[in-house]
């Protein structure tokens, strides 16, 4: 491989962009980040519990490759978790150089105001497509971040 060649590769392999989000991935990424099964954010919309399990069934095959919810289907739907429908929408119609950055562990986005595990604001990790949040979610779990203490502690 000629010098030509390596940096015309290394740049290419710099540019590549993960898979893009899919609108079931983001659905299934902001029902995991409200820490809901599928019973749990279906339980608002059925009331005659021979309902139930047909209700779990949509709401679980929203999460399956290529299903498109309607947008009045999405717009019921957030109530369960949150999520923006609008979001989802340009994740099922729009080409990817045209999706809004998401987190790709809990879906988070930079316009949805949420805090990091430190109280401050949620904003990109350093390293990877992620939220500060999930980074300090993984670290916690892995024993490797302490939160800082509070200021009245910390003295
Ligand atoms: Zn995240």
């Amino acid at each position: 491989m000629s010098l030509h060649q390596q940096i015309t590769a290394d740049v290419g392999a710099a540019a590549a962009t993960p898979d893009p989000i899919k609108p079931w991935d983001y659905l299934r990424l902001r029902r995991g980040a409200a820490r809901l099964t599928i019973a749990q954010a279906a339980r608002p919309f059925w009331k005659n519990p021979a309902h139930q399990d047909d209700v779990e069934t949509i709401l679980l095959g929203f999460e399956q490759p290529d299903a498109i919810m309607d947008q009045w289907v999405a717009e019921t739907i957030n109530r369960a978790f949150p999520f923006d429908p609008l979001i989802y929408r340009q994740l099922a119609e729009d080409p990817a150089h045209l999706h809004p950055r998401l987190c790709r562990t809990c879906g988070w986005d930079e316009w949805t105001e949420t805090n990091d595990l430190e109280g401050a604001s949620n904003s990109w990790a350093e390293e990877g497509e992620r939220c500060k949040r999930c980074e300090q979610l993984e670290r916690r779990a892995a024993g490797t971040w302490q939160a800082m203490l509070p200021l009245d502690r910390a003295a």
